[in-house]
């Protein structure tokens, strides 16, 4: 039962059914002994402003936003860390009296999930397939980490030209650009990171570049789909010898990043490890 000193989190989404986020801080509350509850909300788009207000002057202590709000939210927010504003996107709100801080915790939850695998991305030739919203926060991740450069493969090239063009704005790195098909790549890849939908269910089969050259060259892949966990892509790169690392530890490391935020503290690894095994014990029951 909800008590007053009982700590209120929540979600925004549209659509939000399907949200792992609840069963992932739920348990990581009842893990740490903490009281606190953690509820989906439906927001439409048109009533975003009034649903932030409406949490804040409720008091909530964190929200994590989704789909397809993480951009516009930043508009309804007392202030923004100077990471998610070069990402420019939020999917994590912290409490203040004066309003609520956005913070992006996708790229460290995806920097945890790297270091769990003892990979590092600092003077390393990365590539990343994709140019969306979540290839923003890893590209820009990459050249903070000061990767050796950036091979940034998509389908629509103005698109990843815009988003090398942003990230030079903020760091001096190499970055360049590549068709998805028809890859010459003469350099061998020590890390390349998957973040299109293809080979996420229920296309399975599918794989983002079908040349197979192109695989041979890799030495680390991390797929950041995790609907499967082990997509077509990540199977070719294993073939071909790469170590491979799914997308669900980044998913469980930004709701674990989120949740230190909200509640100032350091999360034990041996906790974060047990929570990242147990939701990946949930979604394999198809408990979701
Ligand atoms: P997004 O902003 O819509 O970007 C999608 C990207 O994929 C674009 O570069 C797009 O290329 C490319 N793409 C889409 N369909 C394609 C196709 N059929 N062939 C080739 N390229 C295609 O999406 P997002 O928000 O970045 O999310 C992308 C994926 O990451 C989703 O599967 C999402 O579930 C996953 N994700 C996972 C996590 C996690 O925690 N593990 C976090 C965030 C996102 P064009 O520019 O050419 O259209």
């Amino acid at each position: 039962m909800a008590e007053s000193k009982t700590k209120l989190f929540g979600v925004m989404g549209h659509p939000i059914g399907h949200s792992l986020s609840p069963h992932l801080h739920n348990m990581l509350m009842k893990e740490l002994g903490h009281e606190g509850v953690y509820v989906p909300f439906h927001v439409l788009p048109t009533k975003l402003n009034e649903a932030v207000k409406g949490a804040h002057a409720l008091g909530i202590n964190g929200v994590n936003v989704t789909i397809p709000h993480k951009e516009k939210v930043m508009d309804y927010l007392f202030d923004v860390d100077p990471l998610a504003r070069q990402i420019g996107a939020v999917n994590t709100l912290h409490y203040k009296e004066e309003g609520y801080v956005g913070y992006n915790t996708d790229a460290d939850g995806f920097l945890r999930s790297l270091a769990y695998e003892d990979v590092a991305i600092t003077d390393k030739v990365v590539v990343i397939i994709g140019a969306g919203g979540a290839a923003k926060a890893l590209t820009i991740l990459c050249a903070a980490q000061k990767a050796k450069k950036i091979i940034i493969m998509n389908r629509n090239i103005s698109r990843a030209e815009k988003l090398a063009y942003l990230v030079k704005q903020y760091y001096d790195v190499d970055i360049e650009i590549y068709p998805l098909q028809s890859v010459v790549m003469e350099e061998s890849i020590d890390l390349c990171i998957q973040t299109t939908p293809v080979g996420m269910y229920p296309n399975e089969g599918a794989v983002p570049v079908s040349d197979e050259s192109f695989y041979k060259k890799i030495k680390v892949a991390v797929d950041i789909i995790y609907n499967p966990f082990q997509t077509a892509f990540l199977e070719n790169c294993k073939k071909y010898g790469a170590k491979t690392i799914e997308g669900i530890g980044m998913l469980v490391y930004q709701g674990i990043r989120s949740y230190e935020i909200w509640n100032d503290i350091q999360v034990p690894q041996s906790i974060q490890h047990k929570i990242y095994l147990e939701l990946r014990n949930y979604i394999q029951r198809g408990s979701f």
